[in-house]
């Protein structure tokens, strides 16, 4: 059938929005949180290396979100098949947007305030992002972080508050400002309030980070006057953002401790090379 190769060939056009299980989900209702993902990306079965272990009739469920599902099962199964396919497709959407590609179709999203935005008025409509409080299916709802505020916010719609965090995982949100920290919102109420673009001077933006990551510190370590009842809910509250399970402080730490190693390292190659020219 030739009107098949056309279809097949053609790249997202409006007239094939629905005709690949990919599309008809990402267009279906509550689903808008969700980014494509490349098929080159789901048919490298080394990115879904284990998955076979979270999902059942995986190699149906990946058949159909794929569209070469065998016609014949199609009708006996595809009921149950479709709660395995969402699940397969979360948890592959989840591993999808930590890549590059994915990063960059998820910033497209973020840009465009898909994801909603900060409900403080001090964080001047900062929009949010999606990220899951645990990688395990099944456990918590999807919570939405403000890069500003660098608090938790829940989706306002019912049918965004029942998706799965695993499928944008505990890592993602932090990733992305990693990886693009121009994007980073200014933690400075005052900035934030005068400035409305983002062209706050990088030099006084990074000084801010550097300050504001440094709190939580003192705030544990200096609890020695008045500790309120008020700051100790605060404490227990408070978010930590991981990337693979780190804290984003241990990371840093992490990388400050390997650049000392380094350096030392070059200096002993320095001192070496000097006695044995
Ligand atoms: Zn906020």
């Amino acid at each position: 059938m030739p009107f098949n190769v056309v279809e097949d060939a053609s790249t997202g056009s409006d007239s094939d929005y629905s005709s690949t299980w990919i599309s008809w989900f990402l267009s279906s209702k509550g689903n808008e949180y969700f980014c494509e993902v490349d098929e080159d990306f789901i048919l490298d079965r080394f990115n879904l290396t284990g998955l076979n272990n979270e999902v059942a009739n995986y190699s149906q469920a990946l058949d159909l979100i794929t569209d070469s599902l065998d016609e014949d099962i199609q009708d006996e199964l595809r009921g149950s098949l479709d709660v395995q396919a969402r699940l397969l497709y979360g948890l592959i959407h989840a591993r999808w947007i930590v890549t590059a590609r994915g990063l960059q179709k998820m910033l497209e999203k973020y840009k465009r305030a898909d994801f909603g935005r900060c409900p403080r008025v001090l964080c001047a409509s900062q929009p949010l992002l999606p990220v899951g409080l645990t990688d395990i299916p099944y456990e918590k709802s999807v919570k939405l972080y403000c890069g500003r505020c660098e608090d938790l916010y829940s989706p306002k719609s019912s049918r965004h508050g029942s998706i799965d965090g695993a499928y944008f995982g505990t890592t993602f949100p932090h990733l992305l400002f990693l990886v693009y920290p121009t994007l980073l919102p200014s933690k400075d109420p005052e900035t934030s309030m005068h400035v409305t673009g983002k062209e706050t001077n990088t030099l006084g933006d990074s000084r801010n980070r550097r300050r504001l990551r440094e709190e939580p510190e003192a705030v544990t370590e200096g609890g020695g006057e008045g500790i309120s009842t008020a700051s100790v809910a605060m404490k227990a509250e408070r978010y930590r953002p991981r990337i693979y399970g780190f804290q984003i402080n241990e990371i840093a730490k992490l990388q400050r401790w390997q650049e000392a190693v380094r350096d030392r390292q070059i200096a002993r190659l320095e001192a070496l090379e000097e006695k044995n020219p």
